[in-house]
């Protein structure tokens, strides 16, 4: 019995000082020697996957974790991080240590910045995203260069920061919807853990450091916890949650696109519109307009506008941008009138059926020859017409759309502010192979929440993998179609 008490007594003193040494402090601490693992604890599958190499911690090989002897609630944490191609890791925070599998503890910050997955299981989570609860789907920094990942906790707020530029903000709910089995997904406290994930994978952590943060009240205020479950949801499965089809219009500026997108969850992509009597006009207007978006966390889009914008942008400026998007708003008649069919005094409908053949045309022209990812605004038609946009589009016409857009391998936007296509073509079109995107072509400040996008995806069944993907740089349209002289037909 005495034995008993005095080694009691013994562990509770080694346990404090063990405790003691990696007491959290209001100042930075180092939490890497630069040459041990002192203080940190592998996994016992795979240990050696972890080693220390050049004052850095690699994490390379088959699957194992490593995590801090420490425990935060209140914190911001650093590490410079570098990653080798097609490399995938990641920073637990709040986690626990575990002998095996994907830490179940606390929130993942992705670390990815060219893995894509395989066919079935891509993996469209870059670096920064919180991992199936805020997902990042565009790459902020590249392999092989040290980049900085910051990440802060403060009661329900969740920061992350690249680079010093904050890309991520997540703010937890009260009893957060969580799926089965990962229900310790939270905010709680805890230590954080580095990955190693497979043995494609490598990457480098150094100058890791920490320092805890005061604690106050969380703010529940501002969550909108069944929007925050759709996102998660959403998330979760797989599906990029990205509205494509931003424009800085009615004030709105960059910053404020930033701060929605980290407020809602949503990507967003970014885009001016390019052509003739429009903002961006030429390369010289396109570079300048590249420059003031640099480093914003966003997907760089293109919106090419008028059928004159092949002759405008040399293609090395067009492939400055991620994507690039059209619609058939725009064109001249056989007539030789120009139509802008949003603007009722710039339509000639001599003809209903006259009309939409002549348009169905012309959109074939358009996605047949000009390189462009995604078509926008989908067969929307000028007002007069809107009342029988679903008698005037047959079943014919979709057909013909949906075949032009396919041999070319063009995506299909579904439109959250014209609630178009309908659900009739969505379907025809997932059936034929095509990728959609989601975009909302605001005109305002206004940037909704993709409610049409959102019941589309379920009202048609569409999976993660009907879903659009930004092209590498080398299948590019604007790199494996190049620029028509001018578009005929
Ligand atoms: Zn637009």
């Amino acid at each position: 019995m005495k034995t008993s008490v005095f080694l009691s007594f013994l562990l509770a003193i080694i346990t404090l000082i063990g405790c003691q040494s990696n007491e959290p402090s209001e100042e930075w601490t180092s939490l890497f020697d630069g040459e041990s693992l002192d203080g940190w604890k592998v996994s016992s599958e795979n240990p050696e996957s972890i080693t220390v190499e050049d004052g850095s911690i690699k994490c390379a090989g088959e699957r194992a974790h490593l995590f801090y002897d420490g425990n935060y609630r209140n914190f911001e944490f650093e590490s410079e991080v570098k990653t080798s191609e097609k490399s995938n890791s990641g920073i637990f925070i709040h986690t626990a240590y575990q002998s095996e599998g994907w830490p179940q503890k606390g929130y993942e910050i992705q670390v990815n910045n060219s893995f894509q997955g395989s066919g079935d299981h891509p993996e469209r989570r870059k670096t920064g995203s919180i991992y199936n609860i805020r997902n990042i789907y565009y790459p902020l920094v590249n392999d092989n260069e040290w980049f900085k990942m910051r990440v802060k906790v403060v009661d329900n707020l969740v920061e992350v920061f690249v680079n010093d530029i904050k890309v991520n903000e997540y703010r937890e709910p009260e009893k957060p919807w969580r799926p089965e089995g990962s229900e310790e997904m939270r905010i709680e406290e805890g230590t954080f853990a580095l990955q190693a994930h497979d043995p494609g994978s490598t990457v480098w952590f150094r100058n890791i450091r920490a320092r805890a943060l005061p604690q106050g009240t969380p703010d529940y205020s501002s969550v909108d916890k069944e929007w925050d479950t759709l996102v998660t949801k959403l998330m979760r499965a797989g599906y990029p949650v990205v509205d494509y089809h931003v424009h800085l219009k009615g004030g709105l500026t960059i910053e404020e696109v930033v701060a929605n997108s980290q407020h809602l969850g949503i990507n967003y992509g970014v885009a001016p519109n390019c052509g003739l009597h429009f903002p961006v006009t030429n390369d010289e207007s396109l570079y300048a307009y590249i420059d003031s978006v640099k480093g914003s966390p966003t997907f760089k889009g293109m919106q090419a506008e008028g059928r004159e914008w092949v002759t405008l942008f040399s293609p090395e400026a067009i492939a400055e941008f991620d994507y690039v998007f059209t619609d058939a708003m725009t064109f001249t008649d056989s007539k030789g009138r120009r139509n802008r069919i949003w603007i009722p005094e710039e339509v000639w409908v001599d003809d209903k059926q006259q009309f939409m053949d002549q348009m169905v045309g012309k959109i074939e022209a358009i996605f047949s020859q000009e390189p462009v990812d995604i078509y926008v605004n989908p067969t929307v038609l000028p007002a007069e017409l809107m009342d029988e946009h679903n008698e005037l589009w047959t079943k014919d016409r979709i057909s013909r759309v949906i075949k032009v857009l396919g041999d070319n391998n063009i995506a299909l936007e579904i439109n959250a502010r014209y609630k178009l296509p309908s659900a009739e073509m969505v379907k025809m079109a997932k059936e034929a192979g095509l990728k959609f995107t989601f975009g909302t072509n605001n005109t305002g400040r206004d940037l909704g929440q993709l409610e049409y996008c959102i019941q589309m995806i379920e009202e048609c069944k569409l999976t993660p993998n009907d879903m659009f993907e930004i092209k590498p740089d080398h299948l590019k349209p604007i790199n494996v179609k190049g620029l028509p002289e001018k578009i005929t037909g």
